[in-house]
């Protein structure tokens, strides 16, 4: 047994029972975004190489603030940088561990790095991924529809609800909702929950706890709102502190996808 490197959780080698979204694989990597809202703020970091594959470019680190591409969210992008050396981080993915992709030379094992995220493009990803939760949340409460997929970008990106019948008449509707929530300027908290209170609060067919393994026993869940009032929903992604941040929502596109799928595509401005 390992002590897992968030709060100090017993950990077997492969399988966090807790949280097992970041801490795969026989590298224990500390991700430091999870744990509050103020760590997905953080654009750089120092850390050190605990793997380095000469083979496909890639390093593991002790702590990292990268986003891996997962959860309809692209990876993050950056710089390593270690004495006088420097490599661009092209991309990040889960695969066990938490890999970082470098163009650039590779730091071996044992060096220490500064890390630095495009934060422009993290945090545009960190308003599209908590619009898409505030735009779930008033879906769902308006029409019992749930997310069945999604896909962020920075500039626009898109939600899958099921089962959906909305015209895009009532999606203008559900826009100003959205826009009228966003003035009232909502915080946005990072909490762990039991998963049976999870089970108790969040509706449901809103979201989906069966495909979560029966091993994991708390999760991290994303609060809108005093007491999440808004919105409740369990997620290990990146996500701002007030929805205010978030603009303005416009609602562009609905695209049916058949069998009662409907796309809805925004950006915000
Ligand atoms: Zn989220």
């Amino acid at each position: 047994m390992l002590d897992c490197v968030f709060k100090g959780y017993p950990h077997d080698k492969y399988r966090c029972p807790h949280y097992p979204y970041f801490c795969e694989g026989d590298i224990l990597t500390e991700v430091l975004y999870m744990k509050d809202i103020k760590g997905c703020y953080l654009r750089e970091f120092d850390a050190m190489v605990v793997r380095s594959d000469e083979d496909n470019s890639s390093v593991e680190l002790s702590k990292t603030a990268f986003y891996p591409l997962g959860g309809g969210q692209p990876s993050d992008k950056g710089f390593i940088e270690w004495e006088n050396e420097r490599s661009a981080v092209r991309e990040v993915i889960k695969r066990k561990g938490i890999l970082h992709f470098l163009d650039g030379p590779i730091p071996p094992a044992g060096k220490k790095v500064h890390c630095s995220i495009d934060w422009n493009l993290r945090y545009g990803h960190m308003k599209m991924h908590t619009a898409q939760h505030l735009l779930s949340a008033v879906i769902w409460n308006r029409y019992g529809a749930s997310t069945v997929g999604n896909q962020i970008h920075k500039d626009r990106s898109h939600i899958d609800f099921h089962p959906a019948s909305f015209s895009m008449e009532d999606l203008k509707s559900v826009e100003k909702e959205v826009n009228d929530l966003i003035g009232e300027a909502h915080s946005v908290k990072v909490e762990e929950y039991p998963r049976e209170l999870v089970e108790k609060k969040v509706e449901k067919g809103k979201v989906d706890l069966s495909r979560l393994p029966a091993s994991i026993s708390t999760l991290r869940v994303i609060l809108i709102g005093d007491n999440g009032k808004i919105d409740i929903c369990p997620c290990a992604g990146t996500h701002v502190a007030n929805i205010s941040e978030l603009g303005r929502m416009n609602i562009v596109k609905r695209k049916s996808k058949g069998s009662g799928k409907i796309r809805i595509e925004y950006e915000l401005l």
